[in-house]
């Protein structure tokens, strides 16, 4: 559906806040492109060949001390770490491990869309709960979990998965008390949370927020994280962190899918980490984020303050911003006004397990420059006032 939608993001005089891809002129070219000319000359023999399923042993080892710098991740080994070819292979290698059709999957409403089309795949019922500004809405949480347990499916709620910093699509950071709460029912009812951080480094305000698996520790927690957006995504670099006996599983799961992440991009990236400081190197591109972002309130709160009922979030960080239009629009219908003026969001609907109709949408700061953030908001607003006059409202 997006990639339809997106059909003509890219014509002349678009502005697209549809797609959530990183700006290109963030990526350390330069460096990677002397790296790799070395790697390929001098370290043929690992690169040009196969490499293991579990990954780069030289990146492994780069990942290990990334984790403790990150998240404060102490005492983990090798043996804890699978690379996967981004983070979406590792969730589908989730899906394939722990989901039996017919099992139960817990995702939020809204939710990143690739992991609900990942896990799909293996045919699992969403028990779905509604986010709010600072994560899943608790007490659906207890009641859904509560429902199951009195039809006795309690044992075929395999997982809880969770976006936790600065959501894909919403923005929105899950709170520490929240946090604790997931994990305290993942404790008394026995289930795993799949924790997805690949947002959590691109913090531009406020402080970082302990993960759910350093809180609840690695018996109960897989973490995935990715250098999509700390490096750059044509790396296809993911990364999964568990316990041994549920790493050695993805390991089997993996080699059935591809033998082995590419030996390139993982020497390349196990390279990069080695000679520069990633944490340091994408600061600039923070606080570029962090004024496209400030770009996209201030726009949104000018063009769109007037409207009663109309309200966006506003993160501390990643990529996105989450706008809601008062309930009787739907942005999927608006779709075909903004797209007549060369502006693209992404429709609510397209993040929502079961598929409803929605009055928000995915707005994406990070590509176009701050001028065409102002400049698209307006366009925007000009498609909400046709699409209004079109319904007569
Ligand atoms: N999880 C979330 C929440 C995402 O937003 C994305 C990509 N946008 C992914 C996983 C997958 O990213 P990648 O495969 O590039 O690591």
């Amino acid at each position: 559906m997006i990639r339809e939608l997106l059909k003509y993001a890219n014509v002349p005089g678009a502005i697209s806040f549809g797609g959530g891809t990183p700006d290109p002129d963030t990526f350390p070219r330069q460096e990677l492109s002397q790296i790799a000319a070395e790697i390929v000359e001098k370290e043929y023999k690992y690169t040009l060949q196969y490499s293991v399923t579990e990954g780069d042993p030289e990146l492994v080892k780069q990942i290990l001390l990334l984790l403790e710098k990150i998240y404060g991740l102490h005492g983990l080994s090798a043996e804890n770490i699978l690379i996967t070819v981004g983070s979406q292979q590792a969730l589908e290698l989730v899906g394939k491990v722990l989901i039996d059709p017919g099992d139960y999957v817990m995702v939020g409403d809204p939710e990143y869309l690739g992991a609900l089309s990942a896990y799909r795949m293996r045919e699992p019922q969403f028990v779905v709960v509604n986010f709010e500004e600072d994560g899943p809405d608790m007490q659906m949480v207890q009641q859904r979990i509560e429902e199951l347990e009195e039809s006795g499916q309690i044992r075929n709620l395999k997982f809880i998965y969770i976006v936790s910093n600065f959501q894909n699509p919403s923005g929105i950071t899950t709170s520490v008390e929240k946090r604790k709460a997931l994990l305290e029912i993942a404790q008394r009812y026995d289930l795993m949370i799949v924790e997805d951080d690949p947002y959590g480094v691109l913090r531009f305000e406020g402080e970082h927020l302990p993960s759910i698996m350093k809180l609840g520790g690695i018996e109960r927690v897989i973490l995935l994280n990715t250098f999509s957006k700390i490096l750059c995504p044509g790396l296809r670099i993911g990364i999964v962190v568990a316990d041994k006996p549920i790493i050695r599983k993805l390991v089997l799961a993996k080699q059935g899918t591809d033998l082995c992440s590419p030996s390139l991009t993982m020497r390349l990236a196990a390279r990069y980490l080695e000679r520069y400081d990633v944490l340091q190197q994408i600061k600039p591109s923070i606080e570029l984020y962090r004024q496209k972002k400030e770009a996209m309130i201030k726009a949104l709160e000018k063009n769109f303050g007037d409207i009663k009922g109309a309200k966006w979030t506003n993160p501390d960080g990643g990529l996105f911003i989450w706008f809601t239009l008062p309930e009787l629009y739907n942005t999927m219908e608006m779709f075909e006004f903004a797209e007549k003026n060369k502006v693209f969001y992404i429709p609510g609907e397209a993040f929502r397990p079961n598929d409803q109709p929605s009055s928000s949408m995915r707005m994406s700061f990070c590509l176009p420059p701050i001028e065409k953030i102002y400049e698209g908001v307006e366009r925007l607003r000009d498609a909400f006032e046709k699409y209004r006059a079109s319904k007569g409202l």
